[in-house]
């Protein structure tokens, strides 16, 4: 059985105990550990509502509802991977350089042993630092990046740091093998109807909402597949993805997106992607609505797990 793994719900009810993610155990060890939860609760890097500080808690607090086997994907999850939860990486509010710095270094450790780190934002400007790290580790990787917004302005007010700047930053720091990148789900108003050609320039392929909509979800997840081929892998999940009507807590929120359903077949169609580090942004508390978005956040999360089981046991049976 795997080290690390939640408490039993047989001998202590889900609602028992101080929250972590799922239960797990709140341990920093990188010995027989295959994956960790790490909450990065930075949230001045957003350009309208802020609050997303409060999104590592809040998804933490939802986790406790979730069950070992994904039902759904047919993986005994925690009987398959040895997980933790790393708490927070001590970021420095309204510093977000400084904050930068120390999500790397939080993160550094982690990827060094090979393990895969599960972030919980935090608004998306910390992609940027998550991906410095994990370029360090892996060399430049490979992304799929679902979302309302392409977060490739240039700079916001002057500024070349936020949650709208990330991956213009990321491609021209060399982090990302742009060639293997994709955007999902871009919708909504723009500033000027060359926005999303900046993403393109970047060599993003760019998959907007209204031509996602013309595919299932598995075939959506097909073409990101493809596109991300087999190297090593980043999948960034902001929760303005999904509908405002299912994940209404989140700080820049676009009407007209998918179900929580059609997450959940999204991201159960990328199994096989060599994925080596995730996060879960832009889910902030104060605007949820009975848990809803937290709820869903966690679902994500587990998700993230789920996809792991499928890469742990693709690369066992290659041995
Ligand atoms: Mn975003
Ligand atoms: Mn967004």
């Amino acid at each position: 059985m795997p080290r690390y793994q939640p408490i039993d719900a047989f001998q202590s009810p889900r609602f028992c105990g101080v929250r972590t993610f799922a239960r797990l155990p709140f341990v920093t060890t990188t010995q027989e550990v295959d994956a960790t939860i790490i909450g990065i609760p930075f949230d001045t890097g957003v350009t309208y509502r802020a609050g997303a500080r409060f999104g590592p808690a809040a998804i933490r607090d939802a986790s406790v509802l979730l069950r070992p086997y994904n039902a759904g994907a047919g993986v005994d999850v925690f009987g398959t991977l040895s997980v933790t939860d790393s708490g927070d990486i001590p970021i420095v509010p309204g510093y977000i350089e400084d904050s930068y710095e120390r999500i790397q270094v939080g993160l550094k450790p982690i990827l060094d042993a090979g393990i895969i780190p599960i972030c919980l934002g935090g608004d998306h400007s910390i992609t940027l630092a998550e991906l410095r790290a994990v370029a360090q580790r892996y060399g430049p990787v490979g992304l799929a990046h679902l979302d309302s917004h392409s977060d490739s302005w240039d700079v916001y007010v002057g500024r070349i740091y936020n949650h709208g700047t990330t991956f213009k930053r990321a491609a021209e720091e060399g982090l990302l093998d742009t060639s293997r990148c994709i955007q999902v789900g871009m919708r909504g108003p723009t500033f000027d109807a060359a926005d999303y050609d900046v993403a393109r320039n970047l060599g993003f392929a760019l998959m907007p909402n209204d031509e996602m909509r013309r595919h299932s979800m598995t075939e959506v997840a097909e073409i990101a597949r493809k596109r991300v081929g087999s190297g090593p892998t980043f999948l960034s999940f902001d929760i303005d993805f999904v509908d405002p009507a299912y994940a209404p807590g989140t700080g820049t929120p676009e009407v007209g997106g998918v179900t929580s359903w059609e997450v959940l077949q999204l991201l159960r169609g990328l199994r096989g992607v060599n994925f080596v580090a995730f996060d879960i942004v832009e889910v902030l508390p104060a605007y949820d609505s009975g848990q809803i978005t937290a709820l869903l956040a966690a679902n994500i999360a587990y998700e993230m797990l789920t996809l792991q089981c499928f890469a742990r046991s693709g690369r066992k049976a290659q041995v």
